[in-house]
């Protein structure tokens, strides 16, 4: 039977990713354990605003309606924004991909070595293709995520355990972005024009200093804590990061 992980007090937003944003901010937050003194760190050399922006319009990725496009970014002020449809987005393609590998190789590859030991799951197939299907029409198009018809990390059977399991790629696949934004106000990037020649060098430096910060995740410390990360709302944004609080209420996610 499907359940409801909705609170409408803390998951700000419309999109079923909503419920998962305290956890992206509790794994950030303990992304290793001297992550909280480099981060305390970053935001003093670049004076960086202590806070992440939540964008939860409801408009596609690449909106044509104005010239943003919704992806990670960083802006002249220094602040880091994330929007809730690329959210979106990115769950579709951990789950899709997750189930797709499992049942479609992973499975079968496994049957052919040792036997007919795993039953492949065509529903789960024809559901995986489904949900992408959707995400990636959200890059052009935004509907409203159908929850009745298609996986989502909000309404769900618990006993549907390739949800599970994509909210945990999907939590670690937006850490990884997260600290490749702060990655490129750490590296200067947004201080210097860079000459569009040498911007996918910027985006690589990125993502190996982003690599690193992931490599060098370790046992979970407790101490600081970067606060109520979804604060707001503020208009249609919200802030992650915010004022220190003593507790991340990770069962409200
Ligand atoms: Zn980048």
């Amino acid at each position: 039977m499907k359940e409801n992980y909705y609170n409408p007090k803390t998951h700000i937003g419309s999109q079923p990713v909503r419920v998962l944003k305290w956890n992206v901010a509790h794994r950030l937050e303990y992304v290793h354990p001297e992550f909280p003194r480099e981060f305390q760190a970053i935001l003093q050399r670049h004076s960086l605003q202590p806070c992440i922006a939540y964008d939860c319009s409801e408009r596609p990725i690449l909106d044509s309606g104005s010239r943003d496009q919704l992806v990670p970014f960083v802006d002249e002020k220094k602040q880091v924004t994330i929007q809730e449809t690329f959210l979106s987005m990115v769950w579709t393609v951990c789950y899709s991909h997750l189930v797709l590998f499992e049942e479609q190789n992973q499975k079968p590859l496994v049957n052919r070595i040792c036997g007919p030991i795993h039953q492949v799951d065509h529903l789960a197939i024809q559901r995986a293709a489904d949900v992408y299907k959707y995400g990636v029409s959200l890059v052009c198009n935004y509907t409203p995520w159908d929850k009745n018809s298609l996986p989502n990390p909000e309404e769900y059977d618990p006993e549907d355990f390739y949800i599970g399991k994509a909210n945990g790629v999907f939590i670690l696949a937006m850490v990884f972005i997260l600290c490749h934004e702060l990655a490129h106000i750490d590296l200067g990037h947004l201080d210097t024009y860079i000459p569009q020649a040498d911007r996918l060098l910027a985006e690589c430096e990125a993502d190996q200093r982003a690599v690193q910060t992931m490599g060098s995740s370790g046992s979970r410390v407790g101490g600081f804590c970067f606060g109520k990360w979804f604060r707001g709302p503020i208009g249609r944004r919200n802030i992650i990061f915010g004022r220190r609080a003593n507790r991340l209420r990770l069962s409200d996610a």
